[in-house]
């Protein structure tokens, strides 16, 4: 620990219980911010700042960082960044599943899934540049670190997305790629689960991947088959980070459908062999129900479908797509079309799986959170109190320094952040206080737009965000760029 007797800080939190981000075990210390950063840890009795905090009875920790976000948008149009910054989370991770927002700038509506980002208006970054250079302008409450999607570039580069990209294709898709790249990107990230990539082969995807790779990126990706070819798919993005040379991280891990569930036990011993000879992590949300664009043609895994948004049938947000056919005489299918373009919640994970990720000492927490729409997924809200208070505490599926490494050290150094997630001096000020004893989301399918409890103050870069139950105005994140390999 740093000494610091008679220094003077901007900030003095006194008698917290640090939980450092690296998993050891909690202390009581006084923790001190200058300039933005952490300026000293330890007995800080004798130093003085123009600010001091009591923090007794509650946790000093690194702000957390959510490795899967869809955040890209509202970075620009609700930069206070409230269903974030009251949960404690100062980083955001955005680009993935192969959406990004950038680079494209497209004619009309844009197709799903890329309508969950916003509509033809947002879509105005011709280069992923301009956009970074956008977040500049206009920061937000938190810091962003950026993926390059797949999908969003092969909306941009393909006349037909019902088949693998042509060779020229793939030359422009690379050369966005490492424009992206360039600009700052963190690495590439795909979905190809989705119809705008379905048809991309491996070798298209290893093709693009290897535009990142100069750089030192990563690669993001939700598998083309959470469900009967889960293992296959997992086998799939190995082969994609091992031709390329990229690391890989495998999106909100996952079993989808009651024929699959279990077998993220085989996922995860496949994982656990992989990572002998690759770098290779994932990231999990807490919660058994999915969400994404209402797809008619995937109904069949989940018996329970609540409708988050749909632009055909306002009214229908928050409704069960079985009472709404019911109600019109239609199969779930034919209903689903009748409500396009919408979104939807699917009720298709065993929430024994669920538990199963968690524990994995490996899995890093994101939200997956979708912003937008009349009744979103309680996880854009409630994702990291839920772990912390839920699953850490009243289940004790894990100590609760191992919950904040999940989602604070283990991140960082995944997505290569070199000064965040870890309370030490020196590293950036983004810090959230806690109370461990009610830290709780309070988030429902029914209500999901509820702040969560227990967390007490935010601060990005030293500046608070979050405090006394609300936003506070101010814009210290930052459009954090790579800076160096992985
Ligand atoms: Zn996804």
């Amino acid at each position: 620990m740093a000494s610091a007797d008679g220094e003077r800080f901007d900030l003095i939190i006194r008698n917290g219980t640090l939980i450092d981000g690296t998993g050891a075990p909690r202390h009581q210390a006084d923790l001190a911010i200058t300039g933005g950063r952490i300026g000293a840890m330890g007995d800080l009795a004798k130093s003085s700042a123009d600010r001091t905090l009591d923090a007794s009875g509650r946790v000093v920790a690194p702000g957390f960082i959510d490795v899967h976000t869809h955040d890209d948008r509202v970075l620009l149009s609700d930069p206070a960044m409230t269903p974030k910054v009251s949960q404690g989370v100062t980083t955001v991770v955005v680009g993935n599943c192969g959406i990004s927002l950038a680079p494209f700038t497209p004619h009309g509506r844009p197709i799903p899934p890329l309508d969950l980002l916003g509509d033809a208006g947002w879509y105005r970054f011709p280069t992923f540049g301009a956009f970074l250079d956008a977040v500049d302008r206009a920061p937000a409450a938190v810091n962003a670190l950026f993926l390059v999607g797949h999908q969003t570039l092969r909306v941009g580069a393909m006349d037909s997305l019902e088949r693998a990209a042509t060779e020229g294709e793939i030359g422009f898709m690379r050369g966005q790629i490492d424009e992206a790249m360039r600009a700052g990107a963190v690495g590439f990230s795909t979905g190809l689960f989705y119809p705008p990539a379905r048809h991309a082969p491996t070798d298209e995807v290893v093709a693009l991947a290897e535009a990142v790779t100069p750089y030192g990126g990563l690669y993001a990706t939700h598998l083309r088959d959470e469900g009967a070819l889960l293992l296959d798919s997992v086998d799939e993005a190995l082969t994609i980070g091992e031709r390329a040379g990229l690391p890989v991280v495998l999106s909100h891990h996952k079993a989808s459908g009651k024929a699959n569930h279990g077998k993220v036990s085989l996922s995860l011993a496949k994982i656990d062999a992989a990572a002998k000879r690759q770098r290779v992590s994932l990231d999990v949300y807490p919660y058994n129900a999915s969400s994404t664009v209402l797809l008619p043609g995937r109904l069949d895994d989940a018996p329970r479908i609540l409708i988050t948004w749909s632009e055909a049938i306002p009214e229908a947000a928050g409704r069960e797509l079985g009472e709404l056919a019911a109600e019109h005489g239609l199969t779930r299918e034919d209903m689903a079309g009748r409500l396009l373009p919408a979104g939807a919640i699917y009720f298709a994970m065993a929430e024994a799986d669920v538990q199963t990720v968690l524990r994995y000492p490996g899995a890093m927490i994101g939200s997956d959170g979708l912003p937008g729409g009349a009744k979103p997924h309680p996880r854009l809200w409630g994702t990291f109190p839920r772990v912390l208070g839920h699953y850490s505490r009243d289940l004790g599926l894990m100590p609760l320094e191992e919950a904040v490494h999940r989602m604070t050290g283990l991140s960082a150094k995944t997505f290569g952040l070199a000064d965040r997630g870890v309370l030490r001096p020196g590293a950036a000020a983004d810090i959230v206080i806690f109370d461990p004893a009610t830290v709780l989301d309070l988030a429902t399918f029914e209500a999901p737009e509820t702040p969560a409890r227990g967390i007490e103050l935010v601060l990005v870069a030293g500046k608070p965000v979050w405090r006394n139950g609300g936003t506070t105005g101010e814009r210290p994140g930052r459009a954090l760029r790579r800076t160096r390999p992985i």
